[in-house]
Formats: structure tokens, C-alpha cells, sequence
């Protein structure tokens, strides 16, 4: 809009402007950002994924691409929003620790982020912007611009967390309909134009995609269509009209709950680590995202919007089929009536370090946890120490990496116990420690990975990457497996890890800003996403953050310079029974980016 209102301004500036010697202005861009919740690169086909690998073909190839650690949903949709790392907007993971507890029924010292509601206390708590960084979508909305998010809860929200109000930018997914769930309010003539398309005004339910199944009973076996096509209709239906009918410029982003939730619940494959997330469920969920795509491409071209829009497709992460196997947890040894034998229960993490340090350990909320066959942590989160007052350490229960804070009187002491306990387990793959509180050998700094930065929620002392590794394919990214911490089975799908199948998320771009039929071998990430868009748009975003990504220069039409870059390999000192964190990273444009870190051995896509 700005870049418009400059040129139209130059324009009638000009002697004579007006008349038939001025060309019009270009009509104003827009930009539709499509998000396929936990889609890996490689999985993607023209059999697969039609629309998906059509973008592809077609338009920019981002090869070299790269989710941002952790691999979690949250983190990686506020980098999407923001540009910015989590260093900067402090979304360290799904689950965070937030001190205090909120009010009842949210009374827990951790804070789960895919969630409106949360999100609104989280903004209450965090200078009325948890994340600290004017987002894409909050900028166009300044600027004028028609802006809509739709798609998956809490993510979709986090595009434009101010966009609670039904005012500014319009905000759809699973809690529309529903405020006591921090539905965001819709204006009425959106409402109005959905009961006309003949849509419920309230979003459906998961279905039957919902249910993940038990130890002994499988999981879902249908992807998430129907809940989606109604995301898909509003879209189409509705929203893109609308924004026709406006006449401004417009920014749409989409999140795509499939193959992520699907992949995560799915039946085929119970106790088993083939064939994982590639089985027919998991198809089907990666087919379901790329023809939601589709829908949207055949809308723009519908409403002769197709040649002025740009798409920038990604994923938040990547993904694996979920191990719960572990020769070393001493929680791996008890016995818990809905865990099959022999296999890592929820909340090992929690349970191996209160055992090695000797201390008690509390849920999240302050219940004292004594360990039988019905009584473990099973969500991961827990608090460990000599009572619930007095924390040495929590544990936030994330999934293919769990996340530690150190709220003690001696953290630095606690950081090198907790690290040295954990070089003793086979399911450590990464460590991480918060550069205050190190060097501790067997680790590296977190500074390293983008978690040092202008946050408001507190930072995190430890990541724990889970050990990953291949179930055997010839593309070892297509079957990666992962230990998880999670009430999952072994079989369904987790994500989270630092291993190459986790951050190696689908990235591609096509429209009339972008070169067509580029293979950009360039590294790329998440937080690049809202800096290319804001270039192309004439937009500012960001705030005082350092962590932010670049404009991807090198595959727009209007510039296309090659950007350098290199390759890194980074050693920790290693620990007193040799384990070693090894990180392999690129560099571009002064950016990091983050291939895989772990002992040799126990990441998948690491090179020693
Ligand atoms: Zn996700």
C-alpha cells in the first residue's frame, strides 16, 4: 500500500498527470501466505501432492528450506508472522513456562500457546503483545489492507495476535462461534455472507479425525477433510470476494491443521515403527492440504485475481514416526496400565531427572506426584524439586524435544547436574544450556540457536533434542523416527527434534513477484516468510528483535541476485563420558540456519 500510495503521489506530482500520457498505476499486490501444518519436503510429489508440487514446478523451489528449532507449531508460526526467531517473540515451544499461574481452570506454572484463550491472557500478562513484534498481517491491517487468518487454533491466531476485536484483521478457526474457547468476534456481514453461501457461522469439529486410540486400540483412520472444507469454503466463498469487492490489497494467511493432526493421530501403524506417517491416513492428510491449495488457486483465478496475487506455500515443521523405546530410562522399566511394556511412558524426561537429582516431583499445578501404574506426569510438564514452592526445575512437555527452566536458587549448579544426568541416557540426541548458566561440557549455548533476544516470557535454561534416526528408505527424511515425549504411541507421528527430517519443512513461492521455474538452493526458514512478504507489499514489520529473518531477494523477479553462503559444523567441549553436541548450521545474509544438531550417531541428516 505504501509503495502504491508513494507511486501514486509521484504520479500526480507530474505536469499533465491525469491524462492520457500517464500510464494507470499497477493495480496493488497481494499476498496469500498457505501453511501445510507439519508437510516435509520430500514427501511431496506430483502424485502426493498435485497443487503442492505444481507451486513448486512452477514457480520458486526453496530446497535449502529450514523450520526454526525448536520444530514445534507455535514457534515456527510466530517466526512465520513476525520474521523473528523465538529469541524475540519468546514463543520457546508449545508448552511454556509462565511462572505464576493464571486463574482456574488455566492454575499450572506452564502455559500451552495453541490455544485463543491462552493467548489472550498470555498478551495480558506480556505488555498486551506476547510476542513483541509487529506481525505481517498487523502492518497491512495498519496500512489499510484487507487481512484475514483462517485455519488452525492457535496458530491462525498468533498471525495478529491483536486481532481479538472483529475489527481489525478477521480472525476463523476452531473456537469461531464459540467465545467462551476465545473465539474472536466476526463482523456481520461476514457472518451474513456465510449463512448466504449456505455455511454453518460456527467452525465444525474435528470429527472423527480427533481421536488418537490408546496402547492397545489404533488411532484415526480418516484425514481431516471435513473440518477443512469448511476453513476451505470460507475462504473461497467468502473472504476472497469479499477482499475482490474491497478493492484494496490483501493478505491471507491459511494454516492447514492436515497432515499435521492426521499424522499425529493416525491408526496405521499402532506399536510399530512402519509404516509410521506414511501410511494411507497420512496420504490422504498430505493429499487434503495440497487440494485445499488448490481451491484457493482455482478461486484467485476465478475472480481475475490470480496476476496479482503472490503465494508463499511452507510448513511449520517437518516430521517423524514416534519411538518410545529406551534401553536406559529407569522410567522405561516401571510398569503402567496404559503403556505397553517395556516402553517409555509420558514423562519420562521429568521422571529420570527427579530420580537422578533425588527430589520430588509435582504437576504443573502443584500436585505431588507419586509414581504407580495410573499415576505418572503422562503430558511431560512437571515441576521438580524438595516441594512446589521451592523449583529447581520444570520440565515443558513439548514432543520431539522437551524444554527446561531453571527457577532455583542455584541454576548454573542445576543446569550442569540435569545436563550430566541427561549425557547418560540413550535418548538424548541434543543439549542446549542458556549461555548464563555455561559453558557446561556436552552442551552448547542456546545463543547459538536463536533464543537470545528481545522476549517478554522467560527463557528457557535447557533444550532437550530427542534422538532421531531412519527406519530405513532411500530417503532417509521421508522415514525419520524420533524418541518423544508424549502420550502418543509408538507408530503415530511427533515433531520437535533437531534432526533434518523435523526442520526440513516444504517451501515454495509462485506469482507475479517471484521468478518462475527457480531452484533456490540458497538456505531459507520460517522467519524469512513475513520479511519477502512485507518487501513485496511495501510494508514495515518487526520491532526492536534481532533475530529476524531476510527478504528472499535471490528469487524475486524485481532483484534475483544470488545471495553467498556457507556451511558451519560447531562442536561442544565434551562431557566426562565423551557425549558431544554437534551442530550443523548455514549462514546467509548474516542469518543462521539450522540443519541438525545431536551426538554422531543419534540425529538423522547430521554430519559429524
Ligand atoms: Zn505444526
Amino acid at each position: 500500500m505504501l509503495k502504491f500510495l508513494l507511486l501514486s503521489a509521484a504520479l500526480s506530482a507530474l505536469p499533465f498527470a491525469g491524462t492520457a500520457m500517464a500510464d494507470p498505476a499497477p493495480a496493488p499486490h497481494n499476498v496469500i501466505i498457505f501453511v501445510a501444518d507439519g508437510l516435509r519436503s520430500h514427501i511431496v510429489t506430483p502424485d502426493t501432492a498435485p497443487a503442492l508440487a505444481a507451486v513448486r514446478r512452477d514457480g520458486v523451489n526453496f530446497e535449502n528450506s529450514h523450520s526454526v528449532y525448536p520444530t514445534f507449531t507455535t514457534p515456527n508460526a510466530a517466526a512465520i508472522a513476525t520474521g523473528h526467531r523465538p529469541g524475540d517473540t519468546g514463543d520457546f515451544g508449545n508448552v511454556i513456562f509462565v511462572g505464576q499461574p493464571f486463574e482456574p481452570p488455566y492454575a499450572s506454572v506452564v502455559a500451552g500457546v495453541e490455544d485463543d484463550a491462552m493467548l489472550d491472557r498470555l498478551n495480558a500478562r506480556y505488555g498486551g503483545d506476547v510476542l513483541n513484534e509487529t506481525s505481517l498481517l498487523r502492518a497491512a491491517s495498519l496500512s489499510g489492507f484487507s487481512t484475514a487468518t483462517v485455519g488452525k487454533l492457535g496458530p491462525a491466531g498468533l498471525q495478529d495476535v491483536s486481532a481479538r476485536d472483529g475489527k481489525s484483521t478477521i480472525l476463523i478457526d476452531d473456537a469461531t462461534g464459540y467465545p467462551s474457547d476465545g473465539g474472536a468476534p466476526v463482523p456481520k456481514d461476514v457472518l451474513d455472507a456465510m449463512a448466504g453461501a449456505g455455511l454453518d457461522v460456527k467452525a465444525p469439529d474435528r470429527g472423527l479425525n480427533t481421536y488418537p486410540g490408546a496402547y492397545n486400540m489404533p488411532g484415526v483412520r480418516v484425514a481431516n477433510t471435513d473440518q477443512q472444507a469448511w476453513f476451505r469454503d470460507v475462504a473461497t466463498k467468502v473472504l476472497l470476494p469479499r477482499f475482490k469487492a474491497a478493492g484494496k490489497p490483501f493478505v491471507l494467511v491459511y494454516w492447514s491443521r492436515d497432515p499435521d493432526g492426521t499424522q499425529h493421530n493416525q491408526g496405521d501403524s499402532l506399536n510399530t515403527l512402519t509404516p509410521g506417517i506414511n501410511g494411507p491416513t497420512s496420504l490422504a492428510a498430505i493429499r487434503n492440504a495440497s487440494d485445499n491449495l488448490q481451491a484457493l488457486r482455482d478461486t484467485l483465478k476465478a475472480l481475475g485475481l490470480d496476476a496479482t496475487t503472490d503465494i508463499l506455500v511452507t510448513a511449520d515443521h517437518g516430521f517423524s514416526t514416534i519411538s518410545r523405546q529406551s534401553e536406559t530410562s529407569a522410567a522405561a522399566k516401571g510398569v503402567y496400565r496404559d503403556v505397553q511394556p517395556g516402553f517409555l511412558p509420558g514423562g519420562f524426561l521429568a521422571m529420570d531427572l527427579a530420580k537422578a537429582l533425588g527430589l520430588k516431583l509435582f504437576d504443573p499445578s502443584g500436585y505431588e506426584i507419586e509414581i504407580s501404574d495410573a499415576v505418572y506426569p503422562r503430558q511431560g510438564s512437571a515441576v521438580i524439586g524438595p516441594d512446589f514452592a521451592h523449583p529447581v526445575a520444570v520440565v515443558a512437555g513439548n514432543g520431539g524435544s522437551d524444554i527446561l527452566y531453571l527457577p532455583g536458587a542455584d541454576p548454573a549448579g542445576a543446569a550442569r547436574r540435569i545436563v550430566e544426568a541427561l549425557t547418560r541416557e540413550d535418548y538424548t540426541g541434543a543439549l542446549f544450556v542458556r549461555d548464563d548458566l555455561g559453558p557446561v561440557p556436552g552442551a552448547l549455548p542456546t545463543s547459538r540457536i536463536g533464543m537470545s533476544g528481545t522476549a517478554r516470557t522467560p527463557a528457557p535454561a535447557i533444550y532437550v533434542s530427542f534422538r532421531s534416526f531412519s527406519t530405513g528408505c532411500a530417503d532417509p527424511e521421508t522415514c525419520g523416527a524420533e524418541v518423544a515425549d508424549t502420550t502418543l504411541q509408538q507408530g503415530q507421528g511427533m515433531h520437535g527434534s533437531f534432526g533434518r527430517q523435523d526442520t526440513h519443512n516444504f517451501m515454495a513461492a509462485i506469482g507475479p513477484d517471484f521468478k518462475a521455474g527457480l531452484t533456490d538452493e540458497t538456505p531459507v526458514g520460517n522467519a524469512d516468510v513475513a520479511p519477502t512478504a512485507a518487501q513485496i507489499l511495501g510494508l514495515k514489520i518487526g520491532g526492536a528483535g534481532r533475530e529476524s529473518g531476510r527478504v528472499l531477494t535471490e528469487a524475486l523477479a524485481a532483484d534475483g541476485r544470488p545471495v553467498a553462503h556457507e556451511s558451519h559444523v560447531e562442536r561442544s567441549a565434551p562431557a566426562a563420558n565423551g557425549f558431544v553436541t554437534v551442530l550443523n548450521w548455514q549462514e546467509a545474509d548474516g542469518r543462521a540456519y539450522l540443519d541438525a544438531a545431536g551426538a554422531p550417531g543419534r540425529t538423522l541428516g547430521l554430519k559429524p
